[in-house]
């Protein structure tokens, strides 16, 4: 009989763990689900993920119960910051409750979600009072039928908003709103969304498009450089950069110089991040990978199920960070984004 609750020897911050280059782990990103009601075309390209398209099973997925004992061992070991993501996190049925008993593991000062909004409008209040600190939300572009095409559902821009406005009329701030970039489909309406945003002090994220996965088709022709991004705004709106939150913050920050908001750029391709690389990712299903683009992960459901306690899955956890080396980003080739990669709705972002 595996002991769920009594882990709390487990949860004392020590210094963090860290990896072959140093890095202290400090992110945790559980993807709940690996179904999605989206199907943007960068990451769940209709074509591949049909109907016919095999989602793990029930019986499959971590339970709420296993995922808490996870997130205990990952904060015991110096994760600070929690990030729910999926594919769509909120279809995960009750996830509500898996809020609430992540928001009791001492150690956990920031828990968040990454979702597609689509069902926010209508959850925000719930989320908020199970114990959810903010949201991050994706949003790729504001002109209606340009991000109906790159959600391929036909989902209108007005529904995200409103779940936007929900989350912060019960205090999800602040709010991150991620926007990847693909050339020739919406950097024509970079602008516009950074003015949408510009005084509504939630933060605009602009993404480089990214050959996650192996299925969504990436070629470098079709990244959008950040500087170009930050070019693109700043002839509009004059702009100066500003220093990181934290060390391993993903993306660069910069502010409008007549002082109305911020927004910021992640530049995986092109301005590399490997070197303060703080994040681990756990999917659905229970294995961990230590790097977005990473091909292998480790499984810990097996153990889990097999009775492992809490010291044993953490000297697990322990080892495969203490033996990290990834850096994906910064070796990127023509060669490499041809790997096999795991794909990201099925590890979150
Ligand atoms: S490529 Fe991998 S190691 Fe580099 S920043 Fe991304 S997740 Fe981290």
């Amino acid at each position: 009989m595996i002991n769920l609750t009594n882990g709390s020897d487990m949860v004392s911050h020590q210094d963090p763990v860290r990896d072959t280059r140093g890095r202290a782990l400090h992110d945790l990103r559980i993807s709940v689900t690996d179904r999605c009601n989206f199907r943007c075309t960068y990451c769940m390209p209709a074509s591949i993920f049909g109907k016919d398209y095999e989602y793990l099973a029930r019986d499959q997925l971590l339970s709420f119960e296993e995922i808490t004992r996870v997130a205990r061992a990952f904060v015991g070991l110096g994760v600070s910051k929690i990030r729910l993501t999926g594919g769509e996190p909120l279809l995960r049925k009750g996830i509500e409750d898996l809020i609430g008993m992540l928001a009791e593991i001492p150690g956990v000062d920031d828990l968040t979600v990454t979702t597609n909004a689509s069902l926010l409008s209508r959850r925000a209040e719930r989320l908020s009072a199970a114990g959810l600190d903010r949201v991050t939300v994706s949003l790729d572009s504001l002109d209606d039928e340009v991000f109906r095409r790159m959600n391929d559902v036909d989902f209108p821009v007005v529904d995200v908003l409103e779940g936007i406005e929900a989350a912060e009329s019960v205090g999800l701030t602040p709010i991150k709103i991620n926007c990847v970039v693909i050339r020739g489909v919406n950097d024509h309406t970079v602008v516009p969304m950074a003015e949408h945003f510009r005084e509504s002090g939630h933060i605009v994220r602009f993404i480089e498009y990214m050959d996650v996965g192996t299925t969504n088709g990436w070629r470098l022709d079709d990244v959008v450089p950040a500087r170009e991004i930050v070019s693109l705004i700043d002839t509009v709106h004059p702009v100066e950069p500003i220093e990181p939150n934290y060390v391993g913050e993903v993306a660069n920050r910069y502010r409008y110089a007549d002082g109305s908001g911020e927004f910021g750029v992640i530049a995986s391709v092109t301005q590399p991040f490997c070197d303060n690389c703080s994040r681990v990712r756990l999917s659905a299903e229970g294995s961990i990978y230590t790097c977005l683009f990473a091909s292998q992960g480790t499984d810990l459901r097996q153990d889990i199920r097999d009775g492992s306690s809490d010291a044993e899955l953490t000297e697990l956890v322990r080892g495969v960070w203490s033996g990290r080396t990834d850096a994906y980003s910064e070796h990127r080739s023509n060669v490499t984004f041809k790997k096999r990669k795991v794909e990201m709705s099925y590890i979150g972002g």
